[in-house]
């Protein structure tokens, strides 16, 4: 490339719209069907461990007795095969993605 011809990329650049998207400062708008993190209605969830076994990173555990159902977030990769397996469909996909996080991100529903 000639200095000329990066010359005028540059100039260009520095007085158009960024290209990349100013998240977390603006919200994202997810397209249609994105996949983001998996949420339970915990008072159907019948506690047959079926989603933690089907789960292909083990990011799901259950527990029968005290009735705990927990994901940790940072290994689920919304693949969706939980909420296809579960035989209350308690769970859902939704299409907002988990704050942030440095460390482990566990969250625990109790019935
Ligand atoms: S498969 Fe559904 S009902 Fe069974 S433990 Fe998982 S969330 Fe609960
Ligand atoms: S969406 Fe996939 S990876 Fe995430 S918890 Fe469900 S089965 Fe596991």
């Amino acid at each position: 490339m000639s200095f000329l011809s990066m010359s005028k990329m540059v100039l260009r650049k520095l007085f158009s719209a960024p290209v990349t998207e100013r998240y977390p400062f603006v919200p994202k708008v997810h397209p249609v069907g994105a996949r983001g993190k998996v949420n339970i209605e915990i008072e159907k969830c019948i506690f047959c461990g079926i989603c933690q076994r089907r789960c292909p990173t083990t990011a799901i555990i259950v527990t029968k007795e005290p009735k705990v159902w927990e994901i940790d977030r940072l290994r689920c990769i919304s693949c969706n095969l939980c909420v296809d397996v579960c035989p209350k469909k308690c769970l859902a996909l939704d299409t907002q993605y988990s704050p942030c996080c440095v460390g482990p991100q566990k969250d625990s529903y109790h019935a």
